[in-house]
């Protein structure tokens, strides 16, 4: 497997500006994300506090962003991380996709939109998963609920359904909704996850459904969840003014590193982390 010197974790402002700094810097890197980038840049009404793009609309915004990375060569690999775990001198990371090997990392996942379930923690790898793809084989012939947060995640519940006997799906959105004949749609908010030792019972506006795996599919996943061991100040990755967090190699931009939420900021730091991962790198390679 390859292992990059950086991986970048994010496509919207920050992880689109740490990328740009790292093509400069000529490191071997991968920007993880999605290729529309952030529903919070195409969803933007107008933005007025950007310098040089004027008031621009969020999909003009988004266009002017993917212009860039195209001029500068940069590729973006879809696929959304689930888990990152330090190894001491690099990160392994696992993807819905696959799995990647970097010796720094930039994480600018943005901000999980919603906060975590009541029950939700401590059922984490003991029912609840944030993974389709990587827990379905556990769920043959059981039965799964699927929360999902965006009509993407479809093929998640879809792939669920070759596994699992029964599946509820819950979609968290306002679109019209294609998943496979079987699956049961039902279109309530969950309330609380419920059980033992193990996840049994999600809770949800209508109801209360026995099933034996809880899927949460949301756009970002928590960083702590992400990262074992990362450590978080009042919802925030904690960092220091170069970005750097509590794990050495591994940085943090943009919003989950808290206020104010902008995009000049996100970008800003996004710079700042890059050129910290580079000053690490630097120092790994004398070492
Ligand atoms: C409707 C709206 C209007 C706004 N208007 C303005 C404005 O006018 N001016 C302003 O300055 N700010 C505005 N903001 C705030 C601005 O959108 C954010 O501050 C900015 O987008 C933060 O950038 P970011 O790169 O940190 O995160 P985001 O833009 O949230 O991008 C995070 C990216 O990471 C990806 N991601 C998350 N988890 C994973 C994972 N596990 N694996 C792979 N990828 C992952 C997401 O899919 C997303 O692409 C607005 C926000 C909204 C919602």
């Amino acid at each position: 497997m390859e292992r990059y010197d950086l991986i970048i974790v994010g496509t919207g402002p920050a992880g689109i500006s740490a990328a740009i700094t790292a093509k400069i810097r000529k490191k071997s890197f991968l920007l993880i994300g999605s290729a529309r980038l952030s529903e919070k840049v195409q969803k933007a009404h107008t933005v007025s506090n950007y310098p040089g793009l004027g008031p621009v609309g969020g999909e003009q915004m988004q266009k002017a962003f993917l212009d860039h990375l195209a001029q500068m060569e940069i590729e973006i690999t879809e696929d959304k991380i689930t888990l990152i775990y330090p190894m001491g001198e690099y990160f392994s990371l696992q993807g819905m996709n696959g799995m990647y090997e970097s010796r720094s990392i930039i994480l600018a996942a943005g901000m999980a939109p919603s906060r975590m379930l009541p029950g939700e923690e401590p059922m984490v790898g003991r029912g609840v998963s944030y993974c389709a793809t990587c827990d379905a084989p556990l769920y043959k012939g059981k039965t799964a609920a699927v929360v999902a947060y965006s009509a993407e995640d479809e093929h998640e519940a879809d792939f669920m359904a070759e596994y699992a006997s029964k599946v509820f799906y819950f979609p968290q959105y306002k679109e019209e909704v294609h998943v496979k004949d079987g699956i049961e749609v039902i279109r309530e908010a969950p309330k609380e996850i419920k059980g033992g030792f193990k996840a049994d019972t999600l809770v949800t506006s209508g109801s209360e459904y026995k099933v034996d795996g809880i899927f949460i599919l949301r756009e970002s996943v928590m960083p702590s969840q992400l990262v074992p061991g990362l450590e978080m100040e009042e919802g925030h990755v904690a960092v220091k003014r170069d970005m750097s967090t509590n794990i050495p190699g591994f940085f943090a931009c943009g919003d989950i590193t808290g206020k104010p939420y902008q995009y000049i900021k996100a970008a800003g730091e996004g710079n700042v982390a890059a050129l910290s991962a580079v000053g690490y790198l630097d120092k790994l390679g004398k070492a």
